[in-house]
Order: C-alpha cells, then sequence, then structure tokens
C-alpha cells in the first residue's frame, strides 16, 4: 500500500473526526496513478493517521476508510455492509423501499443502496468505489437475496471526481415499476427513470407523520413529485391538489391515485410559484394543511442568497393560504442552506405575511440516512411542522 503524506493542519482536521482530507492539507505521496486506490495517509511525521481512499480529481482527496492499520481485505467490506444492514433491521422495519447503505454515515464513503420491493439500486460516487463496485453490488444483493442489481450512476456528483455517467443492470430485470407499500399508501417506482434512485426515500417517515397531524377539508402537495405526500393526505383530508411541473411525474402520480382508488387527489401541471400567485388571488385562509417539498434552490453556496428568496416566496405563500389554526410541512434539501438559516427565512416569512406562527416539530431525513456526527456535509434535509393562526 502507498503512503500520502499530509500537513499538520490537515492531520489535526483529520483528528476533529472528519473522514475527508482536501488536496490542499496533501504534502507527499500523492501520484494521479494512486487515484481509486487505498492509501496509509500518514502526518507531516510519518505517523499513521488513517487508511482511505484517494481520488486525483477531486478536491475531497482522501476519504477516510478506517483509523487503524487493519487489513482491507473482503472481511473488511463484508464487516462494514453486515453492520449497514443490520441497523436498517432495526430503523426501516415495516417498509419494502429502505436506504440499505448511506456512505460515510456507514463507513462506507462514495457507496449509496437503495432497496425497493427487493431490488437492489447501487450508486459508487467516487473513484475507489467505482473501483469495488461489482464487488459490493454482490455482496449487498447476496446478502439481501436481491431480485435484482441495477446501477444508477447517472449522478451529476461524479463529475468531479472524473467518473462517466451511466445506468446498467447487473443482475436480473427490474420490472418497470416496482409497488411499494409505505404505511396505509402504495406507490410505483421506477428505478431506472425516477429522481435519484428511483424514489425520495429521505422524506419517508415525514410522509408517515402527515398521518399524525393532518385533517379537515382542504390540502395542498407543493412540488407533489409522484404524490407521495398527496396519497397519505388523501386518507386524511377530503380535499387535496397536487402541484407538480413535470408531465411525466404527474402521469406516474395519476397512476398512484388509481393504485389507491384516491379520486379526491386532484393533480395540476403548473410552477409552484405561478400557482401560489394565482391561487392567493383567489383568496385567503382556506387550507387546512399544506406540504413544501421543493427541489434543493441551492444546490452551491453561492446560490444560497437568491434560493433564500425562493424559500421566503413560497413559505409566506403558504401561510397566507392556510385557515387559523392551519399547519404548514415545510422542507429544504438545500445542504447549503443550515437548519438556523431555514428557520430564520421562516420567522421573517411568518412575519411579512403577518400571521402567528409555532414551530410545532423540527424534523429531518428519515433514520435510514444518518447523519454522521463529524460530516455535517451527510445532514442535508430540514423539515418544519409550523402551527399557523
Ligand atoms: N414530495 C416528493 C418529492 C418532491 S421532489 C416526494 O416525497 O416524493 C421535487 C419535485 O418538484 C420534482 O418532482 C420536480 O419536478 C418538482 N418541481 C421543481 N420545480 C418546480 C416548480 N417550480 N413548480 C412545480 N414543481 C416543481
Amino acid at each position: 500500500m502507498e503512503t500520502v503524506t499530509i500537513s499538520h493542519k490537515g492531520a489535526a482536521w483529520a483528528r476533529t473526526g472528519h473522514p475527508w482530507i482536501y488536496r490542499s492539507d496533501l504534502v507527499r505521496g500523492a501520484d494521479p496513478s494512486l487515484s481509486g486506490e487505498i492509501v496509509n495517509v500518514n502526518d507531516d511525521r510519518e505517523r499513521f493517521v488513517a487508511r482511505a481512499f484517494y481520488s486525483h480529481p477531486s478536491k475531497i482527496a482522501l476519504r477516510i476508510l478506517t483509523r487503524s492499520a487493519e487489513e482491507m481485505d473482503r472481511a473488511f467490506w463484508t464487516r462494514r455492509i453486515d453492520a449497514a444492514l443490520a441497523y436498517r433491521r432495526h430503523v426501516a422495519a415495516g417498509t419494502n423501499a429502505f436506504r440499505a447503505v448511506y456512505g460515510e454515515s456507514d463507513s462506507l464513503p462514495g457507496l449509496i443502496a437503495d432497496v425497493y420491493d427487493g431490488h437492489l439500486v447501487v450508486q459508487t460516487l467516487i473513484p475507489g468505489m467505482e473501483r469495488l463496485k461489482a464487488l459490493l453490488a454482490d455482496m449487498i444483493g447476496e446478502r439481501l437475496e436481491a431480485k435484482s442489481v441495477t446501477l444508477r450512476n447517472d449522478i451529476r456528483v461524479r463529475r468531479l471526481e472524473g467518473l462517466a455517467q451511466e445506468k446498467t443492470v447487473l443482475r436480473g430485470q427490474p420490472p418497470e415499476a416496482i409497488e411499494i407499500a409505505e404505511g396505509d399508501v402504495r406507490y410505483l417506482v421506477d428505478i431506472m427513470g425516477g429522481h435519484k434512485t428511483g424514489a425520495y426515500l429521505d422524506q419517508r417517515e415525514n410522509r408517515l407523520a402527515v398521518g399524525s397531524y393532518a385533517g379537515g377539508e382542504r390540502a395542498l402537495d407543493a412540488f407533489a413529485y409522484h404524490g407521495g405526500f398527496s396519497l397519505h393526505l388523501a386518507r386524511r383530508v377530503r380535499q387535496v391538489v397536487a402541484v407538480e411541473s413535470s408531465a411525466s411525474a404527474l402521469e406516474m402520480l395519476a397512476k398512484n391515485v388509481a393504485l389507491n382508488a384516491a379520486e379526491n387527489i386532484e393533480a395540476v401541471r403548473a410552477n409552484v410559484f405561478q400557482w401560489l400567485r394565482a391561487e392567493s388571488q383567489v383568496g385567503t385562509g382556506r387550507y387546512d394543511f399544506i406540504v413544501l417539498d421543493p427541489p434543493a434552490f441551492a444546490k452551491s453556496k453561492p446560490e444560497v442568497a437568491e434560493a433564500v428568496r425562493g424559500y421566503k416566496e413560497i413559505n409566506l405563500r403558504a401561510m397566507r393560504l392556510l385557515k387559523a389554526g392551519g399547519l404548514l410541512m415545510t422542507c429544504s434539501c438545500s445542504y447549503n442552506l443550515p437548519e438556523v438559516a431555514f428557520l430564520d427565512m421562516l420567522r421573517e416569512a411568518a412575519y411579512d405575511a403577518g400571521r402567528h406562527v409555532v414551530l410545532v416539530e423540527r424534523r429531518g431525513q428519515a433514520r435510514d440516512h444518518p447523519i454522521l456526527i463529524g460530516l455535517p456535509e451527510t445532514a442535508y434535509l430540514k423539515c418544519a411542522v409550523l402551527r399557523v393562526t
């Protein structure tokens, strides 16, 4: 195993518990030929720090795999995979769609594995994991007795690591639509064509939480995708409006409506910004429950200010549309917008909307997407439940 030496500052950073070492902290040994390999990482006095994946194209040059000098053999990967799967048996019990591996949070940097009714979907995000994709996909597939194994490596972050975009079925033949059970609703997932690996598994517990809150006459699901929130709302509220701009997402939403016999969902193809403006003209104080689940408006730091304006606009308008005592479940999946800034934006929106708003519950990503305490980058989904009077 080759050795890469890092600076005193880099070693101090690594010892804070953060598992990434940036290129600016490399001192010696980072040869391009090592990209994708596991290397020893030493500090500036050549003392052992960790074993890590090296990526030559990336700003994140080293991703720590272990802080002990253990063998990096098949047994090492087996232990990591088994630990990840054992954890899911607790937190993902009662569902047939869950995230089995969530990268660094499972000590498997750059590896994502999602399961949809026994069909496995894998993503490898960095050169080190790219080399191991066949081995690890098979290992997970065997343990879960997967019906099929698919690689969804058409994810943008791979470009930062010099990796190509690809989508392939490695084993078996996944059906075009897989039926998922989530609480008392069912929905279809297209693992080849859907967003992410097919669905927004990170929102599962928030969709289920709707059940303990929603009731009344009218609900709105803004940025509805395939209608996940709408289906849960439809069981509890008389009339649901689902607003979504993508025609293909709405096609799937219609199938889900039929599958659940949820005729009280009205799907509207519109841009949520324009739709909320028009709806405000119709009149305020008409909804009992509103879900706002927009895409990440701030994909990078420079986009944050503009993103906050967007979040504020939709939240302000949603607050005005709520009846006194109505509930708003509002989300942001922008990693670049920390929770404090998200809550601050909501405070401003409440003030401008002229409404009294209390925070009923703070939520986040589902527990099968656990946050690594030493890696804030693993925490991205914010979700606030607000009561508006
Ligand atoms: N709530 C969904 C996930 C929503 S993802 C779930 O739990 O499964 C965000 C969705 O917003 C995507 O389907 C995307 O097509 C849609 N979208 C993005 N911008 C939009 C806009 N301006 N107006 C309406 N829909 C939009």
